[in-house]
């Protein structure tokens, strides 16, 4: 594929896909890029709905096909919350201190084996006919019962990694892309445009 926009204006998420995506899109370009793109308000009810909002309009605007993700924590004892509220868990604007003090407490006194969480991420990779394919991914864990690790971002430090003994936030980024909701949502694109690009070479 010779060129994708991509739907973020998070730098760390651009400079991850562009570096997954070297060799199978010749350029990555962010939606920042291109003027006059009005955001995209996060109103979905999942992840997925979000995630194909995002990449139709901006594959609408730019007249290129587009590709976004909507990711969250999804805590089983509090039935899938935060989830797409993620973000702003503790109010809207909420910082990541904030919504972590939140989850802490209403966890409180809750034992570990019911502290099971996942990571979720979706991948919408639509063109500007507003056909769209959605890519999923998803880490299971334990939410900890205080911060461990000052790596990562959000709920990082909270989030103990059980096949690892770790909590996100003392992984190196290579080693939490390797395994993350995120890393495997773009590895199952990527094994997707492989595929598409061995059938039209065909
Ligand atoms: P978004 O996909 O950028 O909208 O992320 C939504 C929210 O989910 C973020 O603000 C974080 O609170 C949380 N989140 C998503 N992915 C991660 C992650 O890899 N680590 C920690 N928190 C995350």
């Amino acid at each position: 594929m010779r060129e994708l926009v991509v739907a973020t204006r998070n730098r760390g998420k651009i400079r991850e896909l562009e570096l997954l995506l070297q060799g199978v899109v010749t350029t990555v370009r962010p939606i920042g890029s291109f003027s006059g793109i009005p955001e995209v308000e996060e109103d979905g009810a999942t992840f997925a709905e979000n995630a194909v909002k995002k990449a139709r309009a901006a594959a609408a605007a730019t007249g290129l096909p587009a590709l976004a993700d909507d990711s969250g924590l999804v805590v089983d004892y509090l039935d899938g919350r935060p989830g797409v509220y993620s973000a702003r868990f503790a109010g809207e604007g909420a910082d990541d201190a904030a919504n972590n003090c939140k989850l802490l407490a209403e966890l409180a006194g809750v034992p570990p084996p019911q502290r099971s969480a996942a990571f979720h991420c979706v991948l919408a990779f639509c063109l500007p006919d507003g056909s769209c394919r959605t890519f999923k991914g998803r880490l299971p864990g334990i939410i900890l019962t205080e911060e461990q690790g000052d790596g990562g971002f959000g709920y990082d430090p909270l989030f103990l990694v059980t096949e690892r003994g770790e909590s996100l936030a003392q992984l190196s980024l290579e080693s939490k892309n390797l395994i993350s909701h995120r890393g495997r949502a773009l590895e199952a694109f990527v094994q997707y445009l492989k595929e598409e690009e061995t059938k039209n070479v065909a």
